[in-house]
């Protein structure tokens, strides 16, 4: 079944001729590499060139086809073994001087592809995205009901980057899509371990997933609130601390903000998502309409986060920023985006590579959304039901008939000797319609 073909890229028609002479393959594949995550996995060609393709698939037993034309293995170039849906990966020459490449599969699957152009890190790329044909059907989340009642509030929280797209690295090496993922990690362990709230880790492992599927992931689970964990990087490695952001219409807070926001947009570009829907239009403008009101509630939660990672962390601008991100461009649910730190700044770059640095962060983040979540809960939610106790004034305690001293203390479970010291009492003596404080027992 062939189910797609790449677009020609550049215009090698020059060459047919010169390949039955002998001459050189004007392409090469100079690596492959896998990654896969839970729902797809991504077959990434490494190329010394632009270079025209086409893709098919095929069954019994499945696999995908991958022909490159004038092209040719570098003698580097080791396969990978399997990974994801894809068990092994061949290749052969064909008659006309095509590579091609067989990637076998352990079920029918539908392969996506685009082409990157170099950045950083790589050069020229042929990406190919492997998703199952039949679609999953779509479960419903059961909402997880504490015996107390209410249900739990739902935090969506966003690894950025992952797989071939490293994010921002930093002097020593360590990159982005690393220790966010540790970060997020944490921050799914400490919401897992609050009563009242459940975490559904967007990414959970190394490979790219395009900004809107991360969003539709959240959206998917009926997110509460969708928090993207992102390290920043400056040419300035002066520059440190942590920034939240919430999403802007127009916009940007100031320069740096837009720039940033470019940065972490443009990963897309390396994630490949065609933005080509039929309804991206529609969408955008439903989109507008739902998304003031989800800002307004964005800030207040970013505000509280903020509080909190003070504590932890050098704050860059103690006031929330906003920048035009795509990953928060949800319509209904609550977005931040936590630059928790410069991964540009040694000292930081080595604190998030450590476990209790992240761990700290995590804490922050979890304290501030439990800080706002609280104070606005969800009329459904376990916590509209189950506020937490007041600070209690100190109970006070009119004496009536019968009552003795140790009775009263055991009645408070407080001890006698300290019913007696606050009320400074040195007998066990006690008057009908005396006042007593009670302390906390
Ligand atoms: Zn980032």
């Amino acid at each position: 079944m062939i189910s797609g073909f790449g677009r020609c890229i550049l215009s090698t028609l020059t060459f047919t001729g010169l390949l039955l002479n002998g001459v050189a393959n004007a392409h090469e594949v100079e690596g492959l590499r896998l990654w896969s995550g839970p729902e797809s996995t991504r077959v990434v060609l490494d190329l010394s060139a632009p270079t025209p393709y086409r893709i098919f698939s095929l069954d019994n037993p499945y696999r995908v086809v991958i022909d490159l034309t004038d092209t040719r293995a570098a003698q580097a170039t080791s396969l990978p073994g399997g990974r994801g849906f894809v068990v092994g990966v061949r290749t052969g020459v064909q008659p006309q001087g095509e590579l091609r490449v067989v990637l076998d599969v352990n079920q029918r699957v539908n392969p996506q592809s685009f082409v990157l152009e170099p950045n950083d890190v790589y050069g020229h790329r042929l990406v190919i995205d492997l998703t199952p044909t039949d679609d999953a059907p779509v479960v419903k989340r059961a909402p997880r009901v504490d015996r107390t009642g209410g249900r739990a509030i739902v935090i969506a929280i966003d690894a950025g980057h992952g797989g071939d797209d490293p994010g921002a690295t930093g002097s020593r090496g360590v990159h982005e899509k690393d220790v966010v993922l540790g970060i997020a990690r944490s921050l799914t362990a400490e919401i897992e371990a609050q009563s009242g709230m459940k975490p559904v880790l967007v990414r959970d492992g190394d490979y790219y997933l395009p900004h809107r599927e991360r969003m539709g992931r959240a959206r998917r689970a009926e997110a509460d609130l969708f928090v993207s964990i992102h390290a920043d990087a400056f040419r300035d490695s002066r520059v440190r601390g942590a920034t939240v952001y919430v999403l802007s219409e127009q916009g940007a807070t100031d320069e740096a903000a837009l720039r940033l926001a470019e940065r972490e947009n443009a990963s897309d570009l390396i994630g490949g998502v065609s933005l080509a829907d039929k309804d991206e239009l529609l969408a955008m403008v439903l989109l507008d309409l739902s998304q003031s009101a989800a800002i307004s509630a964005s800030a207040a939660i970013g505000d509280r986060v903020i509080k909190r990672l003070g504590s932890v962390a050098t704050i860059r601008k103690s006031q929330i920023q906003q920048a035009p991100f795509l990953v928060l461009k949800s319509p209904d649910i609550p977005s931040i985006l936590i630059e928790t730190a410069y991964i540009s700044n040694p000292s930081e770059e080595l604190a998030l590579k450590t476990a209790g640095y992240q761990r700290s962060l995590a804490r922050a983040i979890h304290d501030g959304i439990v800080d706002y979540f609280r104070d606005n809960p969800p009329a459904d939610s376990y916590f509209a039901l189950n506020p937490p106790p007041q600070r209690q004034s100190p109970v006070q305690h009119l004496i009536s008939r019968g009552e003795t001293l140790s009775g009263i203390a055991q009645h408070y479970n407080v001890s006698l000797p300290i019913l007696k010291q606050v009320n400074s009492l040195s007998g066990d003596v006690i008057r009908i319609g005396q006042v007593l404080s009670i302390p906390a027992g």
